[in-house]
């Protein structure tokens, strides 16, 4: 009777104090997000004015990434989110390094000059002054190398084979210039050449206009360091013929190298928590605004507008501030927008070392990486398998609220350290993984037209990416409201 009765007069009892309570001091659950703030119609509308041919690509380190910020500060401002970069403002200033052959660079073997980043690339930056006959050692097998002297010669070497360890062909050939270059230099070679047979042809075709750019980091690493070490070539499948002829005859260059600094940007904004504690600490939303530029001509097309890559992430981190707007968390939302990822994950680098909140006060990442792609009902979540998983409590949230909203058919294959994309690794959240705060990638992964410029507006699922949105502020108001930070995986290591 006692339990009967104190339950009754207890429940009569709470129901005015509840309701004033919840005026007072209200203590948000799921039910009471701001869920429909988000709005495909916003969504898409902000992603086609981002990806417009007008802001030229974004790439990080020139002034089409500094145009496509200052547009993005002003959307942010718009949304009614604060300034949380330096100074008061909405932007985190950094120097990026870059180390690149200067356009005065040439190369001749035999007969054949060639014009560099047109007929042919120097896959990395060096200073070489090379006067030395070509020897031809087809695909560089032991036996064929037994039968020549490579030491002071510029070897000619066929790619060949496929990778046996699971990476991926690109990455296989890619390891060739450090890899089998390594040996025939350390064998005495003073340059190498590499001549693509019929697959690597397609990764040629599709990746060594990369080289062009040079290489990229924050001041001071080694990667941009100026070498003076041989260098190393690689030509396409239409020199082969005649690259095997001009042995005997002299490969000559002239590579100089410039190494100079230009500025870069992070655009970083907040909503302050509504409770008096947890508002120091701070839920990061990720996403990066570069792409990567004008570059040679696919079909026509110059402009490699990053539609997927990774506009999506934009748009939908401004949607989410939309949603923060209408009903702020208990902990502060936190929205970094990263330049120059696709620079090396340069502005993700910066932020995470020298952050704009205490470092300790950032409880979560959630990374925003291409989202409006493939099937419409799958979807990734990368950071929630080991060796990537360095929270299974953030982990356990993104999930639940995959339940509760889109309901996505998660694919788990992409974060496994065996895949050969190595997916993991090539995003902004591995930087503050790298530091122990847990981090998640949220992503509809790779598709044909991933870093071409036919990755433009109109071939975005608007439908699915307003889901991945959801997907992503329903997890990041759930880890803003709850009252313990998600808990770190002990131990976690990365397998690289
Ligand atoms: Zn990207």
């Amino acid at each position: 009777m006692k339990h009967k009765f104190s339950l009754l007069a207890a429940l009569v009892l709470s129901l005015p104090l509840a309701g004033q309570a919840q005026k007072k001091a209200p203590t948000p659950s799921a039910g009471a997000n701001a869920e429909s703030a988000i709005k495909e119609a916003d969504i898409k509308r902000d992603l086609f004015a981002l990806a417009d041919d007008h802001f030229r690509g974004r790439e990080g380190g020139t002034l089409d990434e500094l145009k496509a910020s200052v547009w993005l500060a002003d959307q942010i401002r718009a949304t009614g989110m604060l300034p949380a970069g330096d100074d008061g403002t909405y932007f985190q200033w950094f120097h990026l390094q870059r180390t690149r052959l200067t356009k005065a660079s040439t190369l001749r073997i035999g007969t054949h000059e060639i014009k560099l980043d047109q007929d042919g690339s120097v896959v990395a930056p060096t200073n070489a002054s090379i006067n030395a006959p070509l020897v031809y050692v087809g695909t560089g097998s032991p036996a064929e190398l037994a039968k020549v002297d490579i030491k002071g010669k510029a070897v000619a070497v066929q790619i060949s084979g496929a990778p046996t360890d699971g990476i991926s062909y690109r990455r296989y050939v890619f390891g060739k210039f450090a890899g089998q270059a390594g040996e025939l230099t350390k064998a005495g070679a003073v340059a190498v050449v590499f001549v693509s047979d019929a697959p690597s042809q397609a990764v040629y075709d599709h990746w060594s206009h990369v080289f062009e750019r040079g290489r990229y980091s924050l001041p001071g690493a080694a990667s941009t360091k100026v070498m003076n070490t041989p260098p190393v070539m690689w030509l396409p499948m239409s020199a082969a013929s005649w690259v095997q002829q001009a042995a005997g005859q002299q490969l000559v260059a002239d590579l100089k190298v410039e190494s100079f600094q230009y500025p870069s940007v992070n655009i970083v904004a907040k909503m302050p928590g509504t409770d008096a504690q947890l508002k120091k600490e701070y839920v990061l939303f990720s996403t990066h605004q570069d792409h990567d530029g004008v570059r040679a001509p696919i079909a026509g097309d110059s402009i490699y507008n990053g539609a997927d890559d990774n506009a999506t992430g934009c748009a939908a981190l401004l949607a989410i501030m939309r949603a923060f707007k209408q009903k702020p968390a208990r902990r502060s939302a936190l929205f970094v927008y990263q330049g120059s990822e696709e620079r090396g994950l340069i502005g993700s680098t910066y932020f995470s070392a020298h952050p704009t909140v205490p470092q300790s006060s950032i409880v979560a990442v959630l990374n925003a990486e291409m989202m409006g792609r493939n099937a419409p009902d799958s979807a990734a979540l990368l950071g929630s398998t080991p060796p990537h998983l360095n929270s299974s409590d953030l982990v356990k949230t993104a999930l639940a609220a995959n339940q509760a909203g889109p309901k996505f058919k998660l694919d788990t294959e992409w974060d496994k350290a065996t895949h050969p994309e190595g997916w993991y690794f090539r995003s902004d959240h591995l930087p503050y993984a790298r530091l122990g705060i847990p981090a998640i990638m949220y992503t509809s992964l790779l598709h044909v037209d991933y870093h071409t410029p036919r990755d433009e507006a109109k071939r975005i699922d608007y439908n699915k990416l307003l889901h991945m949105t959801q997907w992503m502020y329903l997890t990041g108001w759930a880890v803003a409201n709850r009252t313990a930070p998600p808990a770190r995986e002990p131990g976690f290591k990365l397998e690289r």
